[in-house]
């Protein structure tokens, strides 16, 4: 089981993204759960989104609330199906409603993700669609269905991957995945800047998540990983979510179409 490395960790100051409503998918686990946690901690209302792992999502969410932040899950299997991501703003809608908070969304996170190993001699077109579908399509829409929702000020924060900097063989629709999600951020940036919406990327290296248990379930696995970054180890959940909620925060309003690295200097 992968730990967030938050347990321990000081509540930050509340205030800095009251008010505002956060979307994070893929937030039941890993660096999404993380990411949940530090924003709600910042002060926003967190929709913990999730795909099927329903006790995960709902230990986030629990955890968030006895910590004294606001959220509440949302699940949607994104990738599967193009109504998808309607059916999830309208249950993104109730839900606030529920609250009596608006129908608002300050800050979007794309992080929900999969890992699909295979080379060019093994990659197969339906993982190539699986990959394709969620890490690119889903954010794509999940972004015009939610601009609706977002006023001036608004973030959008897309999880992509080292693995667009170095080349990445062993991975390759996932790498080619994670392009044409930079790709689509840089665009949007552009085009939403007129309307006071930032666009970023955040690029995270080798996180100890379930998503990679293989890449340190041995202490000799986890050193040979920790060795590719400048810093020397793996990176936790939370050395991503932290960026994340920078780029979440009033400190980021000057930063757009940019992919922050996130992987502690790896492959420099
Ligand atoms: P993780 O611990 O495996 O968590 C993945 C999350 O995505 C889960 O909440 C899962 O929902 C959700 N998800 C998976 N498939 C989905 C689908 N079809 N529809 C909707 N939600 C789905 O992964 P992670 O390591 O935190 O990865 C988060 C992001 O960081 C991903 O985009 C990944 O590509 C990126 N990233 C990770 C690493 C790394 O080393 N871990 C490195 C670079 C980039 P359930 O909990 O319901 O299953």
């Amino acid at each position: 089981m992968a730990t967030d490395g938050q347990d321990e960790r000081p509540h930050h100051d509340k205030g800095a993204l009251s008010g505002r409503t956060a979307l994070v998918t893929g937030a039941g686990r890993g660096i999404g759960r993380a990411t949940a946690r530090r924003l709600a901690a910042d002060g926003a209302l967190v929709v913990v989104h999730y795909a099927g792992n329903e006790e995960a999502a709902r230990e986030t969410v629990e955890r968030i609330i006895k910590d004294g932040g606001q959220a509440l899950p949302l699940r949607t299997e994104l990738g599967t199906d193009d109504a998808a991501v309607p059916a999830l703003y309208e249950r993104f809608d109730a839900a606030l409603a529920q609250l009596g908070a608006p129908p608002r969304l300050d800050i979007l996170v794309n992080n929900a993700g999969i890992s699909v190993p295979g080379s060019i001699y093994e990659v197969s077109p339906r993982d190539v669609d699986r990959l394709l579908e969620l890490h690119a399509k889903a954010p794509l829409f999940l972004v015009q269905h939610g601009l609706p929702r977002m006023g001036s000020g608004g973030r959008i924060i897309n999880i992509s991957s080292a693995a667009t900097r170095v080349a990445f063989p062993q991975s390759l629709a996932y790498s080619m995945a994670k392009g044409a999600l930079e790709v689509m951020t840089r665009a949007l940036a552009k085009e939403l800047g007129e309307r006071g919406i930032t666009v970023n990327a955040v690029a995270p290296g080798f996180v100890k998540t379930d998503m990679n248990t293989r890449r340190w379930a041995t202490a000799e696995a986890e050193a040979a990983h920790a060795a590719h970054a400048a810093l020397g180890r793996m990176g936790l959940p939370d050395d991503v979510a932290d960026i994340v909620a920078f780029l979440a925060s009033d400190d980021a309003r000057w930063i757009t179409g940019q992919c922050l690295d996130a992987s502690g200097g790896s492959h420099l």
